[in-house]
């Protein structure tokens, strides 16, 4: 049997707002001091009333609009119950029926299209960590009980504010999933409005996969199963834990079974998936509308100016790119691949344009000197090419040559003499000009300089 794997992709991303999704708390809980960013609202308190983040929810309206969404004019938030100790309310304050944003798309470099299902806003969940009860310094040894397990809880991510991002199943291979949690990495930081640092958690990658055998491909029927990985948090470990699922589930059908529906986790020490719990379905959930927070109404004019706040995304970057300055597309991928590097490059282009400097060798030296473009100077770029391109000029050639440029900008030479020396460069330029090779700019000025003091 041929079977055709059916991959879809949940992303979690958190936002980088000052305050919470429904409080007035921090949201930049990363490496504090255990539940010191609470109140009565993200503690889950009875009678504590949520009111939404306005920066949050305009946020994830932008990723929606990136990401080529619907825009819902109408939207809600609801409950999601669920009875689990990271949530003390007992439900999420998520989106179910009308989220922010639906039926967008992002085309990889392939020209496959891959299908947005929804962008919704959501409220992140507290932080447990399981731990050995004697290997916790709080605890004096010695209790009868150490050899227990214990759980902690801290509640300062509980109530940050999470945008979920549901892809259909349109991947059928673990690299086509790279690529596209590439390009949204690379989305969700232009925009600014989160870090999507993984290893913060900031950006958390859940794979849906299942594989459809030959039957169910030419009836166009979904698999009867569906394995959800949990909580991955490299791009790494998402293609191996695929690549993983694709083989362990082949292996069941082989035998003629059915693999189970099931929520699972990745170990990367032992490289492989395990089984969590069972998948719940939507209707476990018990979702229904938020009565704590009223229905948003959106306006046409409204989203339209979300958008036109937004700026330049990577694609329309790189498309600039590769006309504006006729770069090879290997060099605008690079140059675009975070604004610090673009930004850098524009900079250096327009400084380069005063020295006769393309931007075709600009982006080689940032390239291939693998400039720091983080800490490197303005114009840096720029010296490192007028050194290393300083041509040797033949010397016959150069007195020539200025000999004749002196001849032809008479009123320039007098200009500079009686003391308006800023004609130099004008001089320099035209030198360069006859000279057509990259010459180092600096040394034809003093050589100028020189003779015309004379
Ligand atoms: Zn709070
Ligand atoms: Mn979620």
């Amino acid at each position: 049997m041929k079977y055709t794997p059916l991959i879809g992709l949940e992303v979690h991303v958190e936002l980088k707002t000052t305050s919470k999704m429904f409080c007035s708390c921090s949201a930049d809980y990363f490496g504090k001091e255990p539940n010191s960013y609470t109140c009565p609202v993200c503690l889950g308190l009875p009678g504590a009333l949520p009111v939404a983040n306005k920066q949050a929810i305009d946020w994830c309206i932008m990723i929606g609009l990136a990401l080529n969404c619907k825009i819902n004019l109408y939207s809600k938030f609801d409950r999601k119950n669920y009875f689990y100790p990271d949530l003390a309310k007992g439900y999420q304050i998520s989106q179910y029926d009308q989220p922010f944003g639906e039926n967008g798309y992002i085309i990889l470099s392939n020209g496959k299209k891959i299908g947005i299902r929804r962008v919704h806003m959501e409220e992140d969940t507290g932080k447990l960590s399981h731990e050995n009860y004697v290997s916790h310094p709080e605890f004096a040894s010695g209790s009868p009980i150490q050899q227990d397990k214990v759980t902690f809880i801290d509640f300062n991510r509980s109530g940050v504010p999470l945008v979920e991002i549901v892809t259909e199943a349109d991947f059928d291979n673990a690299a086509d999933v790279k690529e596209y949690l590439q390009k949204l990495q690379q989305i969700v930081r232009y925009l600014k409005v989160s870090d999507a640092d993984m290893e913060k958690g900031e950006m958390r990658l859940e794979p849906n996969i299942s594989l459809q055998n030959e039957d169910e491909l030419k009836n166009n029927k979904f698999p009867k199963y569906k394995v959800e990985v949990k909580n991955i948090n490299s791009f790494r470990f998402v293609e191996k834990a695929i690549a993983y699922e694709l083989k362990r589930q082949e292996d069941i059908l082989e035998i003629g079974e059915l693999p189970a529906q099931e929520t699972r986790g990745w170990n990367d020490n032992k490289q492989i998936t395990f089984s969590q719990r069972s998948k719940e379905e939507a209707h476990d959930y018990r979702y229904f509308p938020e009565p704590d927070i009223p229905p948003f109404r959106f306006t046409e004019g409204g989203i339209e100016a979300i958008r036109t706040s937004m700026p330049e995304l990577p694609q329309a970057k790189l498309e600039r790119f590769l006309n504006a300055y006729a770069l090879p597309h290997y060099d605008a991928e690079i140059l675009t691949r975070d604004t610090v590097i673009a930004n850098y490059f524009e900079e250096e282009v327009t400084e380069g344009k005063k020295n006769n400097i393309s931007p075709k060798q600009i982006a080689n030296t940032i390239i291939n000197k693998k400039i720091d473009v983080a800490n490197a100077k303005p114009t840096d770029v720029i010296k490192i090419i007028q050194q290393s391109a300083t041509v040797t000029v033949d010397e016959d050639k150069l007195r020539t040559t200025i000999k004749e440029v002196f001849l032809e900008n008479q009123k320039a030479v007098e200009d500079y003499k009686s003391g308006k020396e800023t004609v130099i460069m004008f001089l320099v330029g035209q030198v360069m000009r006859k000279l057509a090779v990259k010459a180092d700019a600096s040394l034809i000025k003093k050589r100028l300089e020189m003779e015309l003091k004379v």
